[in-house]
């Protein structure tokens, strides 16, 4: 294990190569606007990799934007539910899934592309597979992922398409409330972090983890089909993340936004890969190291970077040696 600053002057820890494949420099952080006394920089550095590079909340906002402004009009009246417009969000769905999952396993685990630079593991995938559906981990992802994960997404976003369209919710626009507007799109990813940590938490409880959760974890490697490949019970858990528009002015591109920012996330999380390398000096974010390390120690890091509750409730695992002591202390022998 090595020590080395940062360009802030910080002391950060390289994990020794036993450990991990790779790993981002140690420990992680969680969102600097729950950092207190604020510390401007941090803040400022965070939510400009967040908002101004090329992130999954950049790429996300784009999808919906296009997506919303090419489907309003195929998509017609909203305020029936009708196979027409239901089988058109359904399709969207499943080849934005198809797109990035598929995508990204061609990419870095058939063509291997990357080879293993910027991997976790050096494991591609895992062997075997008495455990999985099909007897496959990634055709038992697929499965789970398409079947089970697309259907709830697109019930939930059907359901929220239906309410905006017989003003069931209040509808605010960008041209007339940009500030609401832009808040909601910037405290998504907040919220998505803490309605996962409490619904994540509870799915690790007993039984709720045998019947349920544990199908999400056959994936201790994990990889892009991992993301959203998880039992129906979760699904519907997962994705009532998006319920908060019934309360909050929303507009179907949030919606849809709010969407990506679970499913797709999910898949860019769960890759397996730390970074994308394009070309010799752009990269792009891809891997959750905070949810990697729940995938192989499991009673830690139940939500994300974004709200940092498992600091607040005394699971956060940061990568170092001195958290997986900690860990081991809190579960006993
Ligand atoms: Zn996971
Ligand atoms: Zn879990």
């Amino acid at each position: 294990m090595t020590e080395h600053m940062t360009s802030n002057g910080e002391a950060v820890t390289r994990i020794p190569a036993s450990e991990w494949h790779y790993a981002p420099d140690l420990p992680i952080g969680n969102n600097p606007l729950f950092e207190f006394p604020w510390r401007a920089d941090r803040i400022m550095s965070y939510h400009r990799d967040y908002w101004l590079s090329l992130s999954e909340a950049v790429i996300f906002m784009a999808l919906a934007l296009g997506g919303w402004g090419l489907l309003r009009g195929p998509l017609g009246d909203m305020s029936v539910f009708a196979a027409g417009w239901i089988g058109i969000v359904y399709a969207l769905n499943f080849a934005m899934v198809l797109l990035f999952a598929g995508g990204f396993h061609l990419f870095f685990y058939t063509l291997r592309r990357q080879g293993d630079d910027r991997k976790y593991v050096p494991q591609f995938g895992h062997r075997g597979g008495g455990r999985f559906t099909f007897g496959s981990q990634v055709h038992d992802n697929m499965f789970w992922s398409l079947a089970s994960g697309v259907t709830v997404w697109t019930a939930y976003l059907v359901f929220l398409l239906w309410a905006h369209a017989n003003a069931v919710i209040q509808t605010i626009t960008f041209g007339a409330n940009p500030w609401v507007f832009s808040a909601v799109a910037f405290c998504t990813g907040i919220w998505v972090a803490f309605h996962f940590y409490w619904g994540h938490r509870l799915l690790h409880v007993g039984p709720l983890y045998r019947h349920v959760h544990s199908l999400h974890h056959r994936n201790v490697n994990v990889g892009p089909w991992s993301g959203i490949s998880m039992h129906p019970v979760e699904h519907v858990i997962y994705f009532s993340s998006m319920l908060i528009h019934l309360v909050v002015p929303s507009h179907p591109v949030l919606i849809m936004f709010h969407g990506y920012m679970l499913a797709l996330s999910a898949i860019f999380g769960h890759t397996g890969f730390h970074e994308m390398l394009l070309g010799k000096s752009r990269r792009m974010m891809l891997g959750h190291f905070h949810h990697q390390l729940h995938h192989r120690y499991f009673e830690c890091n139940y939500g994300s970077v974004d709200f940092p509750l498992d600091v607040w409730f005394g699971t956060f695992h940061d990568g170092t040696p001195a958290a997986r002591r900690r860990l081991k202390e809190r579960l006993g022998p």
